[in-house]
């Protein structure tokens, strides 16, 4: 493989920083050509000036106008700001590949600019296909980019279907590890508090996607984004708990048996098979070690527990915008969750009452979507003074 030159939006993140060391890794092969974030931009200038990169973008001006006037970036270091910024990174001629790793929906402009470009999309991004699975994948699509999951059961799925004919595969399976409070009583997790929700048993991840996996919203959401990486409707896509992570996904075939992905959970591995692709290298991360003893379980999720899965899954099988209102609504419960204005159990109920408050349709152009989102942003915080503290 030529050297890979790549743009990191969410570079300051958990994804973005694991990134930058599979990019590390491989010297030979990958190079960073552009780096963006929210606001933080000191975490910036070391990768900057390690990885040799030019053009930084941050979302927010006022930090974009700080890191200029700082003078902590190489001489010639252009530091671009807002969405536009983003964008120009997303769509830097000399790249051919975009990791899309910026929490929420801020990255989706850039991103669909980069796939009209032509840039290939290693997307961790889900809340994108959520929102607008449909224009995300009409733009790969008509441009030939290719958008390959760096979610690690999605990308554990993209594996496994490589080269596999469309008819022989019955079912995906997504494995969950049950988040937080797997084996919390359910009626203690009224009570449960930030700190704890915060703990994963498996992966070290974001704030956001970490408070998601202990509700199981992050599974509804994947349930809906393996919708459209899969083409394969929702009501062919089960969850099951795998306490480990260590399965990180199955296809079931038509003849009924299963294929599974196993490795140790590093989002390295999912993240490095997206920027070699089709290449495959050693990975900078452990391997499994079978000289130990190693039991993987599964178990059906307990709806009780859950209630955020059944809340996507309806939202998926309505379809058209009620998934950005299934999303937009989560991630405003949350905020309030994090704020500690709402229980953890508010979260699922927060989240049914806007879905239930808003209504659904068919969206014909992605404005559409956007003004639902805005649209739900503000039911949902109206909604949540009803359910505070
Ligand atoms: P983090 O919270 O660790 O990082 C978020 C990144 O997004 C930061 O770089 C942040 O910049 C940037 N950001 C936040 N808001 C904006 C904005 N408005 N405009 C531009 N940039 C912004 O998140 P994760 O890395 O955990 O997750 C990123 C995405 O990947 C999410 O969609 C998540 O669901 C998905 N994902 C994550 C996994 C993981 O293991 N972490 C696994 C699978 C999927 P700043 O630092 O300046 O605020
Ligand atoms: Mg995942």
């Amino acid at each position: 493989m030529q050297s890979r030159a790549i743009a990191i939006l969410g570079a300051t993140g958990s994804i973005g920083t694991t990134t930058l060391n599979v990019v590390r890794a491989h010297p030979s092969r990958l190079r960073v050509a552009g780096l963006a974030a929210h606001s933080r931009w000191r975490e910036l200038v070391d990768p900057a000036k390690e990885f040799g990169v030019s053009v930084i973008a941050l979302a927010d001006p006022a930090a974009a106008a700080e890191a200029r006037a700082s003078g902590a970036f190489p001489a010639g270091t252009r530091i671009l700001e807002g969405t536009a910024g983003l964008t120009e990174v997303a769509c830097l001629p000399e790249i051919s590949m975009v990791v899309s790793a910026v929490v929420g929906t801020a990255g989706l402009a850039p991103t669909l600019a980069a796939l009209k470009a032509k840039k290939d999309v290693a997307l961790a991004s889900k809340e994108l296909l959520v929102l607008a699975g449909k224009f995300v994948t009409e733009a790969a699509r008509a441009s030939g980019a290719r958008l390959l999951p760096v979610d690690s059961e999605h990308n554990a799925i993209h594996q496994l279907l490589r080269e596999k004919p469309k008819g022989d595969i019955a079912r995906l399976v997504l494995t969950a590890s049950g988040g937080a409070f797997r084996d919390t009583p359910i009626a203690d997790l009224k009570h449960v508090t930030l700190a704890q929700a915060l703990k994963h048993p498996n992966w070290s991840m974001g704030p956001k996607v970490t408070i998601d996996s202990a509700t199981m919203a992050n599974k509804g959401l994947e349930v809906i984004e393996a919708r459209w990486l899969f083409d394969v409707p929702a009501d062919r896509i089960d969850v099951v708990v795998h306490p480990q992570s260590i399965i990180h996904s199955l296809v079931t075939l038509t003849d009924g048996s299963l294929q599974a992905l196993l490795s140790p959970p590093s989002m390295a591995y999912p993240i490095q098979d997206c920027l070699l692709f089709p290449e495959r290298l050693p990975c900078p991360a452990p391997r499994l070690d079978l000289a130990q003893a190693l039991t993987l379980g599964m178990t059906p999720p307990d709806p009780a527990r859950y209630p955020c899965l059944g809340l996507a899954r309806a939202a998926a099988t309505t379809g058209g915008t009620a998934p950005a209102i299934f999303n937009a609504a989560n991630e405003v419960a949350v905020a309030e969750f994090v704020a500690g204005k709402l229980p953890f159990t508010a979260i699922a109920e927060l989240v049914g009452r806007t879905l239930a408050a808003v209504s659904a349709r068919e969206p014909g152009h992605l404005d559409e979507v956007l003004a639902t989102d805005a649209e739900t942003r503000v039911v949902a915080s109206r909604l949540a003074l009803g359910l505070a503290r």
